[in-house]
């Protein structure tokens, strides 16, 4: 992945028509994208801002079919969520792992209840399943969880779900579009839509945000796959278009491991408030959430309500030996659902589908909104396949489910740098070239500077944030320390990119400017 040698390619073939142009480089997009570009049509994506910077950065980081939608007895969305988590694990196993959950019992009846259901949860998973659930008793689940609080405690219920890095999955996708010939590009806007003589689209115009340079760009079939901004892009479309997006809220915080103490994770089923919530250990750190509030304002940089983040910290308190403070918090992240409104009950995001949605307009945009980041694969298959039914595209097979994100080779690798896929080997060159490279960037995250040097060169930041917050997770796991490195890797960024002090100075400024939405 390289910018500019996009950007000059871009140019060169301005006279091209792209068959399918993607707006939108999260989860949603960028999986559309590469289900594009491996079935062989000429795939472009444009990102306004970077890959993953809005829900896709900040999910609960879960491949799961979904215990909460089980509840709520939508079976297939868990039947489908399970069969995509098993394929995800395969094909991505560098960004992927099985993460054992507990869920706390506290009377008979729930023991009953969560060990009936999770084995309902392993049985829909068939093949896939991985591992089977079973009731633990009081000891166990004290012994898997020390920092619990014992009181009232009956039991627990073991289960199996994913664990991933939702950014990096989303820089895995991109780097895999481009690999099957796609073309993908951040911090593109689209600003218009394209129509001919017919009224139907026929391409996008999207704006450059370093030049500030237009594009008219040409193609067969746009997609928007833009989230939570959905509806924007419909009413470019359709002026009088109606709102089909009803986002909700989700906020997590990081705490320190020693929180948790372990490396299993503990699910509440229900809170005081009928919501789930999890506490997982991710990294070295220990990720606590979420939040479920109905917004009417969408923003790429959601900011969580205190009553949110008094919410965990009060919920967490009630099971955890060690009661976490609002000083003990690491990262305070938040992101946006985009929820299919429901037509007859608008205000409303808990009977809201978690499905996703696909439309067509009657001028030939495609939409697709909705679903889970583990559903991602499906809902592109889904997408492409409908284009292929309207017309827009001759019939080729989708071959994702077996497409793997990084070749087999690095699977056996234990080294922490295989989330980098095959740049593990690249980085470990860097550091053998230059050992000094091969330090931790900060003793208290797990970056070395040879990773920041690698990311400049192949995965297209273009700011600080950028790779703090999403190509490294080191805003997420420690927003502070993030920011005492920030000149750090200003220098080893502008040394890589060819850019001066000033843009240094500039980029260290914004970036403590942001960091304070995630404290
Ligand atoms: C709190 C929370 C927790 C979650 N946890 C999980 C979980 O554990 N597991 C799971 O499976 N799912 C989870 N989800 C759901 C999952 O994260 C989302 O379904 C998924 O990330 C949505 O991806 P998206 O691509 O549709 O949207 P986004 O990631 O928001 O991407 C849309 C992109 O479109 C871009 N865009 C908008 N307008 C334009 C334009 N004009 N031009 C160009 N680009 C544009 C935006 O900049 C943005 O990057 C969670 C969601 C939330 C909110």
């Amino acid at each position: 992945m390289n910018r500019e040698a996009s950007i000059k390619e871009l140019r060169e073939q301005s006279e091209i028509v792209w068959d399918v142009l993607v707006i939108g480089g999260g989860a949603t997009g960028l999986g559309v994208a590469l289900d594009s570009a491996s079935r062989g049509y000429k795939t472009l994506l444009l990102e306004q801002s970077d890959f993953a910077k809005g829900t896709s950065s900040r999910s609960t980081k879960l491949v799961h079919g979904g215990v909460r939608y089980m509840a709520q007895g939508d079976l297939l969305l868990v039947m489908e969520a399970l069969h995509e988590r098993g394929l995800m694990l395969k094909n991505a196993p560098h960004l992927t792992s099985d993460q054992e959950f507990v869920i706390t019992v506290y009377s008979l009846w729930e023991a009953i209840m969560y060990t009936i259901g999770l084995k309902f949860y392993d049985l829909m998973a068939g093949r896939l399943s991985m591992g089977k659930s079973y009731f633990i008793s009081r000891n166990n689940t004290l012994g898997r969880l020390p920092q619990l609080i014992p009181e009232g405690l009956k039991g627990g219920v073991v289960y199996h779900d994913g664990q991933f890095d939702d950014s990096r999955m989303a820089l895995a996708l991109a780097q895999s579009c481009v690999e099957e010939g796609g073309l993908v590009l951040n911090y593109f806007k689209v600003t218009g839509l394209l129509k001919n003589d017919n009224g139907q689209i026929s391409g996008v115009i999207a704006n450059e945000a370093t030049s500030g340079e237009e594009f008219s760009i040409k193609a067969n079939l746009v997609i928007n796959a833009t989230g939570v901004f959905a509806d924007d892009i419909a009413r470019m479309d359709n002026p009088r278009s109606k709102p089909t997006i009803k986002p909700s809220h989700g906020v997590h915080i990081v705490l320190d491991k020693s929180f948790l103490h372990s490396s299993s994770a503990i699910m509440i089923p229900k809170t005081d408030d009928g919501r789930v919530l999890f506490a997982i250990p991710w990294y070295d750190e220990v990720v606590v959430g979420t939040t479920d509030t109905p917004l009417d304002a969408i923003s790429l940089e959601p900011i969580a309500l205190e009553k949110e983040i008094n919410f965990i910290l009060h919920t967490a308190e009630k099971y955890l030996v060690k009661p976490p403070h609002r000083k003990d918090i690491l990262c305070i992240f938040a992101g946006l659902r985009p929820l299919a409104a429901n037509p007859d009950n608008p205000a409303s995001t808990k009977e809201v589908s978690r499905r996703h949605k696909i439309t067509l307009s009657p001028s030939g945009l495609l939409t697709i909104i909705g679903g889970k980041w583990t559903t991602y694969r499906r809902m592109a298959e889904e997408t492409i396949d409908k284009a292929i039914k309207s017309g827009f595209l001759e019939k080729r097979k989708c071959v994702t489910s077996t497409l793997k994100l990084t070749t087999l080779m690095i699977n056996n690798s234990s080294s922490r740098l295989i989330i980098y896929g095959e740049g593990l080997y690249e980085i470990e060159k860097i550091i053998s070239e230059n050992p000094e490279l091969g330090n931790p960037i900060d003793a208290r995250l797990p970056y070395s500077g040879a990773e920041i040097v690698w990311i400049c060169r192949n995965e297209m930041p273009f700011s600080i944030e950028d790779v703090m917050a999403r190509r490294t997770r080191a805003l997420f796991l420690n927003a502070r320390v993030s920011s005492e490195v920030a000149p750090e890797v200003a220098r080893l960024m502008a040394k890589e990119l060819g850019l001066d002090v000033k843009w240094q100075e500039e980029q260290v400024t914004l970036y403590n400017k942001l960091i304070s939405n995630y404290l």
